[in-house]
């Protein structure tokens, strides 16, 4: 069994791996895992945590899934809130959605990643 590492690892390792970006998770993730030896950390939790980290910029290409009713970010899995414009008769009208943990955000259908770009701010 390997050991779990803590927060604070990860986000060390994370730094010192985005030094060059990095453009995919699991490329990421490969760089982390090798400099977290003998710990480890799981691809979904590394991802929060690059999403928490100050100083890791991520950079995000959307694809849009043919889907409505969006209930939940699929960047970080929190709620999403609904997001309202001003329409042509100065009306509120909802235009899609914003999640407020990692400021993901969609139109009406439904946007998800297809690709991440990590590197340093
Ligand atoms: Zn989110």
């Amino acid at each position: 069994m390997r050991k779990i590492a803590s927060d604070n690892q990860v986000k060390d390792a994370l730094m010192k791996s985005v030094q060059n970006s990095v453009k995919s998770l699991t490329e990421l993730h490969k760089i982390v895992s090798k400099k977290l030896h003998p710990y480890s950390v799981s691809l979904s939790r590394l991802k929060l945590i690059a999403l928490k980290t100050r100083g890791i910029e991520i950079k995000i290409k959307k694809r849009v899934l043919r889907r409505k009713n969006v209930k939940s970010c699929p960047v970080c899995g929190d709620e999403f809130e609904k997001k309202y414009g001003i329409d042509v008769f100065g009306k509120k009208s909802h235009v899609g959605y914003i999640c407020k943990k990692c400021n993901f955000s969609t139109g009406l259908m439904l946007e998800v990643p297809s690709k991440y770009l990590f590197s340093k701010k």
